[in-house]
């Protein structure tokens, strides 16, 4: 697993998949790491490995949204460090408990991508505003309907999960567009 610094506060882990890059997040706090994201199951080992080498415990698990590329890895993780927070959006949280009924507001549409059974309870739920350390949780609806970004209020870094692509071209996530 590569480990890629962008400034003082984020720490890139990817890891290639099977069909393309799958990236998590170590946002540096004083007490210890959140982790954003878990990557594709597997992970687990790696990214306490990572942890290790940045000489800093995990502190907190949060997700932008949990398909099987974000929290492949969750279930692992939370049984190695049992007293981490789990941090996940009480939207998403109410389908990964079974129940995928959409809200009157939402789009009428079946829930997209691959969603892993998850046997790990989030410890918070979140929503728009709330704060992760440093980090203020956005609401950014639309590739699940509970998904999150986490902007780091100190430089301004923005985690947007799947809400962005960046596969030929930045857009919205969902559009389609040609490699060139
Ligand atoms: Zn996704």
């Amino acid at each position: 697993m590569q480990a890629i610094p962008w400034g003082e506060h984020l720490v890139q882990l990817e890891r290639f998949g099977r069909l393309f890059p799958v990236s998590c997040y170590f946002v540096r706090e004083d007490d210890g790491l959140t982790l954003v994201d878990t990557g594709l199951s597997g992970n687990a080992a790696r990214i306490l490995d990572a942890a290790r080498a940045l000489g800093a415990p995990i502190r907190r698990l949060a997700l932008t949204h949990p398909h099987a590329d974000h929290a492949g890895s969750l279930d692992a993780l939370h049984a190695a460090l049992p007293d981490a927070e789990v941090l996940l959006s009480g939207r998403d949280a109410r389908i990964v408990r079974g129940d995928r009924s959409l809200d009157p507001a939402e789009p009428q549409a079946p829930l997209r991508g691959s969603w892993p059974h998850l046997t790990t309870p989030p410890t918070r739920e979140l929503r728009d505003g709330d704060r992760v350390g440093s980090l203020q949780v956005i609401a950014t609806p639309g590739h699940t309907p509970g998904s999150l970004s986490f902007f780091d209020l100190r430089d301004g870094s923005l985690l947007v999960g799947d809400a962005l692509q960046t596969r030929a071209g930045l857009a919205v996530a969902e559009t389609k567009r040609k490699s060139q």
